[in-house]
């Protein structure tokens, strides 16, 4: 941990071990509740007392763009690090790295173009001010499938808007985490204003419940996103979520059919699956299933599975063990409920994957919406396809799902492509393209994928808060009589 920019230590230690090959890769110090403590102390400090929300929009632009150009230099270190402890592959790692640090410039830019509004129109004697104001101090988890991205599309948001923070990167993948944190102390960001806490549950639930935290922004499971509401309500703290996902791709007849098939397996199999914008369903037109489904599985079947530092490696291990037996398991039920293996549909175990945890890139065909590979996030390379009869039959099935986050449609027609656009519930909808997030436009979730967004000028929003002052100048007669008629200024 990280504290006023001080390593803090810790009563225990957790050890990490690569999941591409079972050696130990980190060994992180466990925050715990009084950890936590000292850390929110720091930022409530650095907050009510400090100079960086104090500064001018332009001041902490200058840092943030330093710590932007920190993260480029030091882009080969950060990407290995993500790479061996979260076990995605390193091409992957390496894209994650640069997208941290367009993030951090463009939050740089917000900063600048901070503002609030102005009210005229009350009459002659009275100008409305809304302020846009730092909410305060920033609780930031993180989950460890995108350690450093997701660290960064949080982070340099909540510093912009000029908000002090104390972040907890996941137990599993610390190393990128620690790294920013020391680029945000040599770039000028003053003692206190960002802190890291390292640990597991223990320091993200004691974070969640801290009293002096007025936001807490989560990325990771539903389940834990609820017991991080169930925390706030104490404190009534703001909660912004970013959940799980069971995003579609929807495949139409009138799509470019080469374009869609390379889409489609880079929507599933991007990130080895563990990715809560995954495509991890493929809705396909009836009239061309067997075709699509022949094709995919054939380049499936050829995607490289690899030690995550191996440059050639398309799909790396799953995160660790008991994520290797759930997904395995999803596999499993999928068969027993009458689903067919097209592609894969068993740990890869070849050579020296027999050390890590690794699944063969897999796609089961003829998967029904009762199923609960269809419904459940799996989290893992593993592509369920069912059929669609119609545009309506399309969207009903996309949408009978719990989560809303994302579903990508592949077409051709513009009408269409609007038509269904428009009937997704889900935050984000990719238009024959899958997974991209450009930092200026706004991401989130519908329904069981959370609330609030993230990026864009509404994730830089979330991190403030609207300060109405109301102003009257000169003095007429009778304002204040508590029988004067007020419609006048309504
Ligand atoms: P979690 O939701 O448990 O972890 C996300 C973050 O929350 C981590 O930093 C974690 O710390 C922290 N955390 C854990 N418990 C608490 C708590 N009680 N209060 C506050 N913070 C807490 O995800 P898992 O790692 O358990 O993954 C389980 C499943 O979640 C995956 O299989 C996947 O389906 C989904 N998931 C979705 C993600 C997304 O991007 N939407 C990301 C990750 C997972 P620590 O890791 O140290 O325990």
């Amino acid at each position: 941990s990280l504290i006023d920019a001080r390593p803090h230590s810790a009563p225990r230690t957790i050890d990490r071990f690569a999941p591409g090959n079972g050696i130990k890769a980190a060994e992180v110090n466990a925050a715990d509740a009084a950890t936590v403590d000292a850390a929110v102390i720091a930022a409530r400090r650095a907050f009510d007392e400090g100079s960086w929300p104090r500064m001018t929009g332009f001041e902490r632009a200058a840092i943030l763009n330093r710590v932007a150009d920190l993260i480029d230099v030091h882009a080969d270190e950060l990407a290995a690090l993500d790479a061996e402890e979260g076990g995605k592959p390193l091409k992957l790692a390496r894209g994650d790295i640069g997208g941290a640090a367009m993030l951090t410039r463009y939050a740089a830019a917000l900063a600048i173009e901070m503002r609030g509004d102005t009210f005229s129109n009350s009459g002659p004697d009275f100008t409305g001010l809304v302020l846009r104001e730092p909410i305060g101090v920033a609780g930031l988890i993180v989950p460890w499938n995108f350690p450093a991205l997701i660290l960064c599309q949080k982070l340099p948001f909540a510093l912009g808007a000029g908000c002090t923070v104390v972040a907890k990167p996941s137990e599993l993948t610390t190393g990128s985490a620690v790294r920013i944190a020391e680029f945000y102390a040599e770039a000028g960001l003053p003692t206190g204003a960002f802190n890291l806490v390292t640990g597991d549950s223990e320091a993200g639930s004691a974070l969640a419940e801290h009293p002096g935290i007025d936001l807490i922004s989560f990325t990771g499971s539903t389940a834990t996103g609820r017991r991080v509401v169930e925390a706030s309500k104490k404190s009534l703290t703001k909660v912004h979520l970013e959940l799980g996902g069971k995003a579609a791709s929807l495949v139409f007849a009138d799509a470019d059919l080469d374009d869609a098939a390379e889409g489609v397996l880079f929507g599933a199999y991007f990130n080895c699956g563990e990715c809560c914008v995954s495509q991890s369903r493929l809705l396909v037109q009836e009239s061309i299933a067997d075709e699509f489904v022949a094709r995919i599985a054939d380049s499936a079947a050829r995607l490289k599975v690899g030690q995550p530092l191996d440059d050639a490696t398309d799909v790396g291990p799953m995160i660790h063990d008991g994520h290797l037996a759930k997904v395995l398991g999803y596999v499993a039920a999928g068969r027993k409920e009458g689903a067919r293996v097209a592609a894969g549909g068993a740990q890869a175990t070849d050579g020296d994957l027999a050390a890590g945890y690794y699944v063969q890139p897999t796609i089961l065909n003829s998967v029904t919406p009762e199923m609960k590979v269809f419904s459940e996030e799996i989290f893992g390379p593993v592509l369920p396809v069912t059929t669609f009869t119609d545009e309506a039959d399309a969207v009903a099935k996309a949408n009978a799902v719990q989560y809303g986050l994302s579903n990508s449609m592949w077409s051709k027609n513009i009408d269409h492509v609007l038509d269904v656009a428009k009937a997704l519930k889900s935050g984000t909808v990719y238009v024959n393209t899958a997974i991209d997030a450009p930092p200026n436009m706004p991401f989130g979730g519908y329904k069981a994928s959370g609330y609030g967004r993230e990026m864009g000028q509404a994730g830089f929003d979330e991190y403030t808060t609207l300060k109405s002052v109301n102003i009257r100048t000169g003095r007429r007669a009778g304002t204040f009589a508590i029988t004067a008629p007020r419609a006048a200024r309504q």
